[in-house]
């Protein structure tokens, strides 16, 4: 490891607490790292096959110079690889190399891969460690961090699956270089969610040039950007491990999001992080509109997201603007309610979000009507 420009900060947990080691170059010294936190010598590394080419073999070269054995796994790269389908084929593949209890998963990839690996972990043998190497922004500054693991079913995202902590994440920035540049912003999107949800600072920073900085892989502004998204769901993460209260701040723009994506068609229009960008800019007109932000607030969130390059209006379908009407009965229909009710995350303004349990259909529906056109 290059312990000169690393940075670690550690999740607290109990006896599941671990590190999150955020630095540039860490990919070459990640075998000894992940020897320190393993139970045995050997390892299995999952990973797909965009990643693989780029970095499988700096993460195994590392392990066996560590002194482990290692064994692997490539799944198809995209949202399809976390099915059942993929998921057997994977325990099967960790079974047929007799994999032990001791065994370490090694899950080297986007969040697609963190989700599949670490759930294949949870149940493998009834479980087994498992560490994160998040090789998208997404995943750095989201997705390996806080324990859900899971796949797709055919009734929707993410609907089965495990809370499973790792036992180390490394996040090493260098490998973003090689990460397309629209994946990088949707990454971006869930940087600026922590802004708007409490970190005032952060956000500032992002707009006057940190978000520029990190569109254009500037090293400094990066690490920064990391930390300070790990710090932020680290925290909410260790007050709340299994989403029963403030973890759902976190889902800031994700109750539009998630109706944009299902509207689209999953591998549609949007990438998760686009839809969330979108979702962000209706929550806070959604805020406007129901007198509890100031309209500056809500300007400025668009103004900075369309100036990094993201979208912050739906897209149209098939040439056609979508169906206001739709996407609410998408967000009703949402795996987050709970008696009938969905809770919204509005905000009082930048760095201000709070928890909304009573709006009125018609107002979201109104601001949905404004949005598509
Ligand atoms: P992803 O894993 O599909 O990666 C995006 C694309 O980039 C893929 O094609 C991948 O092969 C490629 N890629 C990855 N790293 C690369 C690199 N360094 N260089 C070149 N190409 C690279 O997508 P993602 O955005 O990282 O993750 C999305 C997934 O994460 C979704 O399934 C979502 O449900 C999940 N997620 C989970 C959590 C959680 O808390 N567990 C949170 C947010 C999202
Ligand atoms: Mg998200």
């Amino acid at each position: 490891m290059s312990p000169a420009s690393s940075q670690t900060l550690r999740v607290d947990l109990g006896d599941r607490s671990y590190d999150i080691v955020i630095g540039s170059g860490l990919l070459a010294g990640c075998g000894e790292a992940i020897r320190a936190v393993s139970r045995g010598k050997r390892a299995f590394i999952v990973t797909d096959d965009n990643v693989a080419p780029h970095y499988l073999d700096i993460v195994r070269t590392s392990l066996e110079q560590a002194g482990m054995r290692v064994d692997h796994a490539i799944m198809p790269a995209g949202e399809q690889a976390k099915s059942w389908d993929n998921l057997g084929r994977l325990l099967d593949a960790m079974l047929a190399v007799r994999s032990e209890r001791k065994t370490m998963v090694v899950a080297l990839g986007g969040g697609v891969i963190g989700d599949l690996a670490g759930f294949a972990a949870s149940i493998l043998l009834r479980g087994v460690d498992f560490v994160q190497v998040p090789t998208t922004l997404l995943s750095q500054v989201d997705s390996s961090v806080g324990g859900k693991t899971g796949i797709n079913v055919t009734q929707g995202k993410n609907l089965v699956g495990t809370f499973y902590q790792p036992r180390l994440v490394l996040a090493d920035t260098a490998v973003l270089r090689t990460l397309p540049v629209r994946e990088v912003l949707a990454g971006y999107a869930e940087v600026a969610k922590y802004g708007l949800i409490d970190d005032p600072h952060l956000w500032d920073w992002l707009e006057s040039g940190g978000g520029a900085a990190i569109a254009r892989l500037d090293e400094q502004a990066l690490q920064r950007a990391i930390l300070a998204s790990c710090t932020a769901k680290a925290r909410v993460v260790a007050s709340d491990e299994r989403e029963s209260g403030v973890r759902a701040l976190l889902n800031l723009g994700h109750t539009f999001g998630h109706a944009l994506e299902a509207e689209g068609g999953y591998g549609g229009p949007l990438l998760h992080g686009e839809a969330v960008a979108v979702g962000m800019v209706m929550a806070f007109d959604l805020s406007v509109a129901m007198g509890l932000c100031p309209p500056a607030d809500a300007a400025r969130v668009r103004a900075h997201l369309a100036a990094v390059g993201l979208p912050v209006v739906p897209p149209q379908v098939n040439g056609q603007p979508m169906n206001a009407e739709r996407l609410l009965a998408h967000m009703a229909s949402d795996k987050k309610v709970s008696d009938g009710k969905v809770t919204f995350v509005l905000a009082h303004g930048i760095g201000q979000s709070i928890l909304c349990r009573d709006v009125d259909p018609p107002q979201v529906l109104q601001v949905l009507q404004q949005a598509v056109t």
